[in-house]
């Protein structure tokens, strides 16, 4: 299997090759050449497997340069009931006649990055060896992205983890979950400044081709090819959970951000799974759901992005939709060029209402959206607790909200639970009255001696510590 840049570069390359590596050089996100096509009969074998060895059969089709055995064996290590809680690692459960929960959040951090994010750990540590190399992660994170990033590295050989936040803005239990972790390998730094500093800290590093060189600076983003990829595998074990056999059609509701989670569901769809409709969840930053309704597509401007109680979904742009676009395009990446570089470059937008590829996205590829309020979500909590006894968190709030909105009479609908309510536990209380229930694990955890350093707001602060703590 090769790798093209959706921007049209002439290079082709390996999964390893791409593994540690953020965008093409020429800008562009890579992709599979094709989406390998699963069939009747390959669904039918897959139905009975354990998720690990789905797992591994999904992942065989796209990695052909890792040995099988060891392919293998890190599937099996990363996909255990000791890590993500249960034998099924995402059981479904049934909530209302048709409509479905996808549990994606029992993992270490209690959020859906960590399925992606576990395995990313492990397939780093292995190639790193097996190329005799280090890699120095320097990441940016307001809550979910870095922790699951931190419990998928510590402890790892050849990894060291940089995550910079910004200082006393991330909950007590946020902050508690990444500074509690005394790894040699982990290094939490909280900034004088908010949430974009430290964007604009990791890119400055990044932008000092010397220093990222010297240094092995790399990073473990939404638009690395590998999480995207080890997110496919649980569209296939939800259709399965949903399904008693493999003619039937399920639909998927994703809370999006990145696009990164549905993006993995277009991929499973493109191999033949049979998803008939995928709906984009937005909250109020609902630049996706305008691109569904209208055909344009708006980047919005820091300051038009808003803070919301969803706060994994609060982005201005979402940084793996034109992995989408370059399809819907019909693959072809001087069109892709003039929309991302040109249209978007000298605009900030791009307009496909009247291109007749803008009608594919919901005839070919199934897509729906739709968008919730702070209002939609707290009564969304508020009725599923109260109709169901179930305590669900306000991203799967959003899902669930525009889920019900595009239900077809027979077709399961199964809403992706991105991460467990406690994760946000302010708004829970705000709907219900009370905070929800803590797993066992994380009892105390705001006591605990905490490991992070304090540094200003400026890059050349943050390169100096790198600096010394890289040996
Ligand atoms: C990251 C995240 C999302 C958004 O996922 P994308 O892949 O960026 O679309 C939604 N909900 C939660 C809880 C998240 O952590």
């Amino acid at each position: 299997m090769n790798y093209l840049s959706t921007r049209g570069h002439p290079d082709r390359k390996r999964f390893c090759e791409i593994l540690l590596e953020g965008l093409a050089p020429d800008g562009g996100l890579y992709l599979p050449e094709t989406y390998p096509q699963v069939h009747t009969a390959t669904l039918a074998k897959w139905r009975a497997l354990p998720y690990a060895e789905l797992a591994f059969e999904i992942l065989s089709l796209y990695i052909d340069d890792i040995p099988p055995a060891d392919l293998k064996a890190i599937c099996a290590k990363t996909y255990t009931a000791e890590v993500f809680g249960t034998d099924e690692i995402v059981p479904l459960r049934e909530l209302e006649d048709g409509v479905y929960l996808e549990a994606l959040s029992n993992g270490p951090t209690l959020a859906f990055k960590d399925m992606a994010m576990q395995l990313l750990g492990n397939l780093f540590e292995y190639e790193l060896a097996r190329r005799g190399s280090e890699l120095n992660i320097l990441g940016a994170t307001s809550g979910d992205t870095g922790s699951a990033a931190e419990y998928a590295m510590r402890g790892k050989k050849g990894v060291r983890v940089f995550m910079t936040s910004p200082d006393g803005r991330m909950s007590p239990f946020q902050q508690a979950q990444m500074f509690s972790l005394q790894d040699a390998n982990i290094h939490n730094i909280a900034i004088t400044g908010v949430f974009d500093d430290c964007q604009d800290i990791v890119k400055a590093v990044s932008n000092d081709l010397g220093f990222k060189r010297k240094y092995r600076i790399g990073t473990v983003n939404s638009i690395n090819w590998a999480r995207l990829l080890a997110q496919v595998v649980y569209y296939f074990a939800g259709y399965f959970q949903a399904t008693a056999s493999n003619d039937k059609p399920v639909s998927f509701t994703v809370p999006s951000g990145n696009f990164g989670n549905v993006c993995a569901g277009h991929v499973a769809r493109m191999m033949g799974l049979p998803i008939q409709t995928l709906v984009v969840a937005t909250n109020e930053n609902d630049v996706l759901d305008e691109f569904f309704r209208t055909g344009v597509y708006r980047v919005r401007a820091a300051v038009d992005t808003h803070e919301t109680s969803s706060p994994s979904m609060d982005i201005s742009k979402a940084s793996n939709f034109e992995r989408f676009v370059f399809d819907l395009v019909g693959r072809d990446s001087a069109r892709l060029r003039q929309l991302f570089v040109d249209d978007l470059g000298l605009q900030g937008s791009f307009d496909l209402s009247a291109d007749p590829a803008f009608k594919q996205a919901a005839g070919r590829f199934g897509f729906r959206s739709g968008r919730s309020t702070h209002a939609d979500r707290l009564a969304t909590i508020r009725d599923t607790e109260k109709r169901f006894a179930t305590l669900i968190d306000p991203h799967t709030a959003d899902g669930l909200k525009a889920a019900r909105e595009q239900i077809t009479p027979g077709v399961p609908m199964v809403v992706l639970e991105t991460a467990l309510p406690i994760k946000f536990a302010a708004t829970l209380v705000e709907a219900l009255g009370e905070e929800p229930a803590r797993p066992k694990k994380f009892e105390g955890i705001e006591a605990l001696p905490k490991r992070v350093v304090k540094l200003p707001a400026d890059a050349e602060a943050v390169k100096a510590y790198i600096a010394e703590n890289c040996d």
